[in-house]
């Protein structure tokens, strides 16, 4: 019997955006439209947008002891997240730094702060969340070795979900334990490397990516939908025709609500096409975490 339907491992960020005309220069000061502050990073999306499905969650995460991590906190615990695995301190929370001009394209730094501090040792910490957590879903915005000791604390009946984000070459330790290893067009190049270049084709990407050892794959296509593939085949999951507000924080909850269907029994396509349900009712809302639909809403789209 498990506690959760869905241990996320991952990062929490502030998202600080600022509206801009222009974006300056090296040594350049320019104005911009009053400051909004956002709870964010990919660990707490996914944490959140799981929760609010209705999905049993728990985030195993690292926040600074500040306004940010309690905005964090706060978020996670109103989507009915449990929080009893965000660690507090060692560093300031990590922020995203964000400005966006008239075109609506976004500049981006990102401080990693309390995310980069999340260490192998908190994953062994917490050896009783893993041992009561159906799936157990991370990404890349926490230190490498830290997602390698979430593969090697899995329990032995338990199921494992990357969403390799932002994507880098990965060892064969973890890409083995992929069930399925979640990419978007960006990603699965970055994680293909050389070999991409063979073909633009979505589907020899999902080929090539399975014959570097997951169990299975997901390739997300934004608008298009998405493909699967494993030992079966590969198909495709066709999109839900929506208007398009924003896109932020689609990939998370698509990751979140297929890594939860997942845990109830349900075969790898038919979670992917409730997934790809959950992030269009996504990207029908301005924002992240805000954004993320509930179980109703996802039934009336
Ligand atoms: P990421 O945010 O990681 O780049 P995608 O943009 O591929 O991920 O979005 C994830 C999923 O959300 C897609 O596979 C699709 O199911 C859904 N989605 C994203 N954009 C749209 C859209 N414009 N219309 C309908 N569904 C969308």
């Amino acid at each position: 019997m498990y506690d959760y339907d869905l241990l996320v491992v991952g990062s929490a960020n502030a998202d600080l955006v600022i509206g801009v005309e222009r974006r300056p220069g090296a040594g350049e000061t320019v104005l911009g439209s009053d400051l909004a502050v956002h709870p964010g990073g990919k660990g707490a999306n996914q944490a959140v947008a799981a929760a609010r499905l209705g999905a049993r969650t728990a985030l195993l995460a690292r926040v600074g002891d500040d306004e940010h991590g309690r905005l964090l906190l706060d978020s996670l615990r109103a989507a009915g997240a449990d929080t009893v695995g965000v660690l507090v301190g060692g560093a300031p929370t990590g922020v995203a730094l964000i400005t966006v001009d008239p075109s609506g394209d976004n500049s981006i730094v990102v401080s990693p702060g309390a995310n980069g501090r999340l260490a192998p040792a908190d994953v062994r910490a917490a050896a009783s969340l893993f041992h009561a957590s159906r799936v157990v879903s991370t990404q890349l915005e926490i230190p490498l070795e830290t997602v390698v000791e979430v593969v090697r604390s899995l329990a032995p009946d338990s199921r494992f979900v990357l969403n390799p984000s932002p994507p880098r070459p990965l060892p064969s330790e973890v890409l083995a334990a992929c069930d399925p290893l979640i990419v978007n067009e960006h990603e699965a190049k970055v994680i293909l490397g050389d070999s991409a270049g063979v073909s633009d084709e979505p589907e020899d990407w999902a080929r090539l990516l399975l014959a570097k050892g997951p169990r299975s794959v997901v390739v997300t296509l934004g608008g298009e939908g998405a493909l699967v593939a494993s030992s079966a085949g590969v198909t495709r999951v066709p999109s839900v025709k929506v208007e398009a507000v924003d896109t932020t924080g689609a990939g998370d909850a698509f990751t979140a609500a297929l890594a939860w269907r997942l845990g109830t029994g349900e075969p790898l396509d038919e979670a992917a096409a409730y997934a790809a349900r959950v992030g269009a009712a996504t990207v029908t809302k301005e924002g992240a975490q805000v954004s993320f639909p509930t179980a109703a809403e996802v039934a009336e789209l």
